[in-house]
């Protein structure tokens, strides 16, 4: 059975793209065959975040205008061959595309795809319509911020009068020593207004925007920053995995302490 999923916010840029970038690549990582359906038309992001914008030939607007085949315009990444990516076409012409053509598009995505993930547009007219159109299930992303918390419960309301019941959350941009401090959300605070499931905590990490710059999802890193551990374990979890959420506050494992046990024998 495929799963049909749309990464969607209340506010911009509290990281839509880049969950659904990593997510995507964790779960083909996983050995499921994933497509990401770049829904920001006239924006283009996913495709710079994959370091995949040069390949890019046909876009889902030539598909839905039957300019060319689907797989014409499906570019199979080339570190991942399990990750495929549908991108964004960059006009901003977009009143010739309806909720009807997406709707069409993830179906018949979905029978070749384990998971179709569709990444959302900001705000909540036109383009938030289509991008869950097709969708069964949802992922919210939020930061742990007032504002944005509300809007993302907003969002969860809309999702529901849409038939999406099935929605997850991810938390992203956490800073442990701001929770400390009472100078940021907690995750326990975000849940107390939120109350949808928890598939992810991210933690903020410059990682993730050297990252975005290079074209190259940080799942992919040989070395995971503590932000690419925490795209993967969300990624086992989306995909029925129990497994346990990460003490952000933990110190890393540094070569001294590591040096430190062995000397002590407790290692
Ligand atoms: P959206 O798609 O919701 O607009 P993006 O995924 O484009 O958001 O992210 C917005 C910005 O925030 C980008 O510059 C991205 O690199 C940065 N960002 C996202 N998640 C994190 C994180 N966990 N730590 C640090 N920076 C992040
Ligand atoms: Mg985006």
């Amino acid at each position: 059975m495929s799963r049909t999923i749309v990464i969607t916010s209340g506010k911009g840029g509290v990281g839509k793209t880049t969950s659904s970038a990593n997510l995507g690549m964790a779960l083909a990582k996983l050995g499921r065959k994933v497509v990401l359906v770049d829904a920001d038309f006239g924006l283009r992001n996913l495709d710079l975040l994959l370091g995949l914008e040069n390949r890019v030939v046909y876009t889902a607007l030539e598909v839905i205008n039957r300019e060319c085949k689907l797989d014409q315009a499906l570019v199979k990444d080339k570190r991942q061959p399990n990750l495929s990516l549908l991108a964004a076409p960059q006009t901003r012409n977009k009143t010739s595309i309806t909720s009807a053509h997406m709707k069409a598009l993830v179906e018949v995505l979905s029978r070749y795809f384990d998971y179709v993930l569709v990444d959302c547009p900001a705000g909540i007219e036109t383009g938030f319509q289509n991008a869950i159109a097709g969708a069964k299930e949802a992922i919210i992303v939020t930061t742990p911020e007032i504002s944005a918390v509300r809007d993302a419960d907003r969002v969860i309301g809309l999702l529901e009068a849409n038939r999406i019941k099935d929605i997850k959350l991810i938390i992203n941009r956490l800073r442990p020593k701001m929770v400390k401090n009472n100078d940021m959300m907690s995750v326990e605070d975000v849940l107390e207004i939120l109350s949808v499931k928890l598939i992810g905590v991210i933690p903020d990490d410059e990682q993730v925007i050297v990252s975005t710059n290079r074209g190259e999802p940080l799942v992919l890193s040989e070395n995971l920053p503590l932000a690419g551990i925490a795209y993967e374990n969300t990624a086992k979890r989306l995909d029925g995995k129990e497994v346990e959420f990460l003490d952000l506050d933990a110190p890393r494992d540094t070569l001294l302490s590591r040096l430190q046990r062995w000397l002590t024998g407790n290692s």
